[in-house]
């Protein structure tokens, strides 16, 4: 496992497209484990290409990446490489803009593999919330007022929720774009990211009041104008300087996407020496992962 968040070494361990290849077949295919895809035989020798298998039985030959998200991704794996540890490693990421600049790819083609790496960053769910949580919602692309109202027009609407730890710090923190501040819709989130027992603080919107059904530690307080919800405010403040300053735009269509990328780095921010693999780890067998619901 490549654990470490020194480029230099980075470039030392991933210098040619046989390393990479040689780190997704030892992801997809840990000891000697071997399922062929055509007809599940379990038997292999070495196939055509570096690192790929070939099925004793029906002659079938599988290459690392097929039925990864490094598939016809339409560039070399090294470039794929890079890639993915700039948007894992670097605290803020990679444009896509950057990437087509950086590493000469076409706009289209570097657009869809960040999409790629951006589904892998979406939550599991397997790692909910505990403890003291503040929840609040905002508005991205706008002002903060009427964010409760009935339209936001182009502004999005996002329900917020982060661990309070001692006085000033905190731990994970999860986002998820919304329609309206309803208890409809914040229920389900409610359900995927915050323990039942956990102490939450959330304003005296009507809307949360409904919840207490389920989450009896629920506490309504004054808002004070983001006063008393202050690292929350400050969470807020930042995806947004990052969502402007890094990405410029935002389309409803893929709000969600960027506020998972956001979270994901956010909540690996003291785990940075293994974020490259898990993310690797991620793409490589991601298939699974969006074929059921996605951490
Ligand atoms: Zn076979």
């Amino acid at each position: 496992m490549f654990k470490s968040t020194d480029l230099i070494e980075f470039i030392k361990y991933f210098s040619t497209e046989t390393d990479c290849l040689k780190y997704i077949a030892g992801i997809k295919w840990p000891d000697k484990s071997f399922k062929c895809k055509k007809c599940g035989n379990q038997n292999f020798c070495k196939g055509k290409q570096n690192y790929s298998r070939r099925c004793t039985k029906c002659k079938y030959d599988e290459s690392p990446t097929s039925g990864t998200k490094f598939e016809r991704i339409g560039f070399d794996l090294l470039r794929a490489f890079h890639i993915v540890y700039a948007l894992s490693v670097r605290k803020k990421g990679i444009s896509s803009y950057e990437i087509e600049t950086e590493f000469s790819i076409s706009q289209k083609t570097c657009w869809k593999f960040r999409n790629k790496v951006q589904e892998s960053m979406k939550s599991s769910g397997l790692h909910i919330l505990s403890g003291s949580i503040d929840v609040d919602e905002f508005l991205v692309g706008g002002p903060e007022e009427g964010k409760r109202g009935r339209s936001h027009g182009k502004k999005k609407l996002v329900v917020i929720a982060l661990e309070r730890i001692g006085a000033k710090n905190y731990g994970r923190s999860y986002m998820q774009y919304i329609q309206q501040s309803t208890t409809v819709e914040f229920r389900p989130f409610f359900n995927k990211h915050i323990s039942k027992e956990s102490n939450i603080r959330t304003d005296n919107w009507k809307s949360y009041a409904a919840l207490k059904d389920e989450y009896p530690n629920l506490e309504q307080i004054d808002s004070d104008d983001g006063k008393n919800f202050r690292e929350l405010h400050i969470q807020i403040m930042n995806f947004k300087g990052w969502l402007r300053g890094i990405h410029h735009h935002c389309s409803k269509k893929h709000m969600q996407g960027y506020l998972d990328e956001y979270c994901y780095r956010f909540n690996r921010r003291n785990y940075l020496p293994t974020i490259f693999h898990k993310t690797i780890e991620r793409l490589v067998q991601d298939n699974k992962n969006s074929a059921t619901e996605g951490s």
